[in-house]
């Protein structure tokens, strides 16, 4: 008995409840609530884009809620090279380069050390860090009898200004910008990253090896991400690059793997946020 009264009491006061929030919000605030919730219950809100999301959504309604969120936490929507900011060099080695980030020209990592040519082209150099962790990529890669070696690593403004300017000149400026990035803009300035090939095979084939097969399933372990994965250009703004690696260290690169997410929106949500 006393169970029962208890019960409908506290049904009473969920009734009150009910009432008074109702009468709190008007519809027309209730229905911009109703509208907010749909971002705010996204894993990877943030809270001062509310009103870009907001707009976003309303421009292009087919988009889904997630990828609204994704596209303007990683400036997506921008123009790449107009709307930019100088790249966090605080952030050490998970520093973003990226269309809306740059790096000066005269920016040049420190502590740059020559790769070992068993394992890359001649005259590479990367961070230090990269390299240790490389090499231990590279020497489990050899016990599975995989092997693959580094094509490109550190490149300085310059090197990478000489080689857009052949892209362009080969390809036309739209397709370039797919492929490449615009000096300063380059992660490979930054000496965080790596571009892996296996021997004899042109760069659009990699994909299909058993190289790029186990650098998919085991990169993270040694700190690398793969940077710009398949069905995600639209917020990186590069087409599918099986064979460019990036640096992240060994914590960040197992959450953006269990997370499949790019690094981009890692770094909106967690180091921006
Ligand atoms: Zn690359």
């Amino acid at each position: 008995m006393k169970n029962k009264i208890a019960i409908i009491i506290l049904f009473i006061i969920f009734i009150i409840l009910l009432i008074l929030i109702n009468n709190h919000y008007t519809k027309k605030e209730t229905t911009v609530f109703k509208e907010e919730n749909l971002f705010i219950k996204e894993k990877y809100y943030i809270a001062k884009n509310l009103n870009k999301y907001k707009a976003y959504a309303s421009m292009f309604p087919e988009t889904k809620i997630k990828d609204v969120i994704a596209i303007i936490n990683t400036n997506a929507n921008k123009t790449a090279y107009k709307d930019v900011k100088k790249a966090d060099l605080t952030k050490g080695i998970l520093i973003l380069v990226n269309k809306y980030h740059y790096l000066e020209k005269d920016y040049i990592p420190s502590s740059l050390t020559y790769l070992n040519e068993e394992y890359a082209y001649k005259d590479k150099q990367i961070l230090e860090e990269v390299n240790e962790a490389f090499k231990e990529m590279y020497q489990d890669a050899l016990k599975d009898n995989i092997k693959f070696y580094i094509t490109s690593a550190y490149r300085s403004y310059s090197y990478q200004k000489s080689l857009y300017s052949k892209y362009l000149l080969t390809y036309g400026e739209e397709y370039t910008n797919t492929i490449s990035a615009y000096p300063g803009y380059s992660e490979h300035q930054t000496g965080l990253a790596i571009d892996i090939l296996s021997e004899n095979v042109k760069m659009r084939d990699f994909k299909n090896t058993k190289a790029f097969a186990w650098l998919k399933e085991n990169s993270y372990k040694y700190g690398f991400i793969l940077r710009y994965p398949e069905n995600k250009t639209y917020l990186t703004g590069y087409a599918f690059e099986p064979w460019h690696y990036r640096y992240v260290g060994k914590q960040v690169a197992l959450q953006i793997k269990d997370e499949n997410i790019t690094f981009d929106e890692y770094y909106a949500y967690y180091l921006d946020n």
